[in-house]
């Protein structure tokens, strides 16, 4: 690692103790960009780095509700406004007991770069809060949201903060807080993406994601000259970014043979079909049961605790959380012949498991640039609110291809500009900064 690397990240560590999962962006980030500041002077002169891994504004609150005996509970609501060089801040909000500063800095700071990628003018943000809607009845969910939002409705404007959804908060959620918000600020308007259909919100934007991830895995396999045609996928995860990236890759001829939730995988080798894509989307989209019930149905394997990763596969989309393929998990892969990973989840290989996959020269899609999907369509659901018209979903799945080809582009150019053949972490790191980089020089000290 280089001198330059070395001491900014000791300075990183020193001012953000205990958030270890944004000390590993930044990391991944600086090293990526340690070549672009040799070439740049000026962004070391104007303090650019320095700058930027400091959030322009981060907002916590108290969120009191009361449960359905009438018990008051309280939870912590954060929203980090990181940086809006390029755009109003957008990014979404996750509701999960692990959430706190760290967790929240870390994915508001990748969307910064992920942002940047997508084309289009996002600032980048993130927020949410350690309530865990997992096990709420439907109106504790609703308490919820009502209260979270009576603080954080003041910060946000269709021109300002745009938030929109992630881990634990789906279409039932937005609703709740986009209700909230009309109500509170009196007016409709485009303040959150992944709203319902006939309230604003755009076609194809809940599957965005996961069919991004599989557009950008079917990009990197065209410069090899293949396809997803036959592949054995393994996808973890069966969430929104796990469903949809399971219905993209079937079609598209790949064979999808896991799923997981925090619980453990279900492995069924005669692949996800339509049929039981559908079954999975009601277990937990209507019922919210576990995975499990899916090998209850279907008899087929079900790995308790597990993640799918030791299953043998050509292609994996990790979609389910940060930080769940570890060095031991990468070797399983590549030992078992994989040699795509597009990830769908934000940072879901640690360090070492990404080290190990570029060493081997595989396909190896960053969260950044395989997800930056579902942001993309947030934008152009944000673009048919100002215009106040709606396109149909076959124009929205045009223009999202289109964004994941583009995306795939500007990664190939800047790992070609810098010597860097294959690199798609370096490719996307670097793409990313050099328009936002850009942007804060115009705009002074800000
Ligand atoms: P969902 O809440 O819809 O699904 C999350 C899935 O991951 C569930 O199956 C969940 O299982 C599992 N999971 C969550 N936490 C853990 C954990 N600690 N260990 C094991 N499994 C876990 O979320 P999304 O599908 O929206 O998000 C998944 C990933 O994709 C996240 O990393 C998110 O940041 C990223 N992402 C999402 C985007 C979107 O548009 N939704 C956009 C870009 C990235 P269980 O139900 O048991 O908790």
């Amino acid at each position: 690692m280089s001198d330059f690397v070395n001491s900014f990240m000791e300075m990183v560590r020193a001012k953000n103790p205990a958030q270890p999962e944004f000390i590993q962006a930044v990391q991944e980030v600086i090293e990526s960009l340690a070549p672009v500041m040799d070439r740049h002077p000026e962004y070391k002169e104007m303090k650019l780095l320095e700058r930027m891994v400091i959030p322009e504004r981060i907002i916590i609150f108290r969120v009191p509700w009361l449960d359905d005996d009438g018990t008051p509970q309280v939870n912590t609501g954060y929203r980090i406004e990181f940086n809006s060089a390029i755009g109003p801040y957008k990014g979404g909000l996750r509701f999960h007991p692990t959430v706190d500063l760290g967790i929240l800095k870390f994915l508001g700071f990748e969307q910064v770069y992920k942002n940047s990628l997508t084309t289009l003018p996002m600032g980048g943000g993130k927020g949410g809060s350690d309530f865990d809607p997992k096990g709420k009845s439907d109106n504790e969910v609703m308490k919820f949201c009502q209260s979270f939002m009576s603080e954080l409705f003041r910060h946000l404007g269709p021109n300002t903060d745009i938030p929109a959804g992630d881990i634990g908060v789906g279409g039932r959620e937005i609703g709740y807080m986009f209700g909230t918000y009309k109500k509170l600020a009196n007016e409709f308007t485009g303040v959150f993406t992944g709203k319902g259909r006939s309230w604003g919100g755009s076609l194809i934007r809940p599957e965005a994601t996961g069919y991004g991830a599989t557009y950008f895995a079917r990009e990197m396999l065209k410069t090899r000259n293949d396809s997803l045609e036959g592949k054995i996928c393994t996808v973890s995860g069966s969430g929104n970014v796990a469903q949809f990236c399971t219905e993209k890759v079937t079609q598209l001829g790949g064979k999808v043979v896991t799923l997981s939730d925090s619980s453990g995988s279900i492995h069924d080798p005669d692949g996800i079909d339509a049929k039981k894509l559908a079954f999975v989307m009601d277990l937990k989209n209507v019922k919210r049961g576990r995975i499990k019930e899916y090998a209850d149905k279907y008899g087929c394997e079900y790995l308790e605790g597990k993640r799918p990763w030791g299953v043998k596969c050509d292609c994996a989309f990790p979609s389910a959380t940060q930080n769940e393929i570890d060095a031991n998990d990468a070797k399983a892969l590549l030992d078992n012949g994989c040699f795509v990973v597009s990830e769908g989840a934000n940072m879901p290989s640690t360090p070492d498991a990404v080290e190990l996959f570029l060493k081997a020269g595989i396909l190896f899609g960053p969260g950044k640039a395989a997800n930056a999907g579902g942001v993309a369509t947030s934008g152009l659901e944000m673009s048919q609110n100002s215009i106040r018209l709606s396109w149909t979903r076959e124009e929205v799945d045009e223009k999202l291809d289109g964004i994941m080809v583009a995306i795939h582009d500007q990664c190939v150019s800047a790992m070609n500009e810098y010597d860097l053949k294959g690199n798609y972490v370096a490719g996307a790191n670097i793409a990313g900064f050099k328009k936002v980089a850009d942007a804060m020089i115009a705009q002074g000290l800000v």
